[in-house]
């Protein structure tokens, strides 16, 4: 059980908090988080709804931990979380686009795509060193020298970039590099990856698994909030559904479902849920106008010889056209 205490609480008001839950047996932990103070009790016996907790003096809120009682709900933190990611803030009003190839494949490729999307306006750039890949006969990455390419084009562009990470053992060294750490849908419930991701520094894009409830995408969230890393984005990809005519199916009402349940920034990747490049505009511009913080595109200077990802990567002009309706979409909801 977590006890928020009123941002006003006295020393004292904390200090019977604490009292009766040792009284009644508890272990007790006291800290401080978004700003307020935590008292955590450990026993299962506190539970109920009807406890009088909520009566007790300085106690501002419980929340039960128990399955559906979170740190990253709104019951726990009422107000939206702004994730900083190298100086660009994600959730706090402003549409932000991250763009960049699937993955690494050489050098000249990924900063010219860099150079690309950072003239077009996006404020984060994509590309990974380590690729997921369901078949092991595909491309898997570049691994540490890819990370390498992606710090150059950072330099260059001055655009801090998001790499995802698929082995606990690699997560210090994706860590060093990236400003941002991404758990991909197939690792969405890899529990010791996502610990471990929950003690670095640097904040996570965690992705929607392709047949995971939003209920249990939040569950994978509180996961890595719990061990004490609380920059988290939430990114819905598509889930699978009945029907192929698109590579998945893009579940825009995870949107605000999700933002409803948790205070954690909320963003969309429609290049992943579609496939198909034809899609990936009408179903970003979609993203941005039910209210997601951000969306994430593909972008590949030549998708007919990308190694991984080319039929869903859009031109660099195309992507260029595409942040001019985002644009337009956004500073009609004023959230440009
Ligand atoms: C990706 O973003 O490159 C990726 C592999 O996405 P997902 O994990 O959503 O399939
Ligand atoms: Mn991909």
């Amino acid at each position: 059980m977590i006890i928020v205490m009123h941002p006003d609480a006295t020393q004292q008001e904390v200090d019977g908090v604490v009292d009766r839950l040792r009284s009644l047996g508890a272990d007790v932990r006291v800290g401080r988080e978004e700003g307020r103070t935590i008292v955590e009790g450990s026993i299962e016996s506190l539970l109920h709804a009807d406890s009088p907790w909520d009566d007790f003096p300085g106690v501002d809120r419980v929340v039960p931990q128990v399955p559906g009682g979170r740190r990253v709900g709104r019951e726990f933190k009422p107000e939206s979380t702004v994730v900083s990611v190298g100086g660009v803030e994600i959730g706090g009003g402003a549409l932000v686009v991250v763009a960049g190839p699937c993955a690494v494949e050489s050098r000249e490729q990924l900063l010219s795509t860099a150079e690309a999307v950072a003239v077009a306006g996006a404020s984060i750039l994509r590309g990974d060193a380590f690729k997921p890949r369901t078949s092991p006969y595909t491309f898997q990455g570049l691994g540490k020298a890819g990370l390498e390419i992606l710090a150059e084009a950072r330099s260059r562009t001055g655009l801090p970039f998001v790499a995802e990470v698929i082995d606990p053992r690699d997560v210090e060294l994706v860590s060093a590099y990236a400003d941002l750490l991404r758990i991909g849908t197939r690792n969405m419930s890899n529990f010791p990856l996502l610990r471990e991701v929950g003690r670095q520094s640097k904040p996570v894009l965690l992705k929607r698994g392709r047949a995971s409830t939003v209920e249990e995408w939040v569950d994978a969230a509180e996961h890595v909030y719990n061990e004490g890393n609380h920059g988290i984005v939430l990114v819905e990809r598509g889930v699978r559904g009945f029907d192929g005519a698109a590579r998945n199916t893009l579940d825009l009402t995870a949107v605000p479902v999700a933002k409803e349940l948790t205070h954690l920034p909320v963003m969309v990747d429609p290049s992943h849920a579609a496939g198909r490049r034809e899609f990936v505009a009408p179903l970003a511009r979609a993203a941005v106008a039910v209210g997601a913080d951000g969306v994430m595109i593909d972008v590949h200077p030549s998708p007919k010889s990308a190694l991984v990802d080319g039929p869903q990567a859009l031109l660099p002009e195309e992507f260029a056209r595409l942040m001019r309706d985002l644009r337009a979409v956004a500073d009609v909801l004023g959230s440009s």
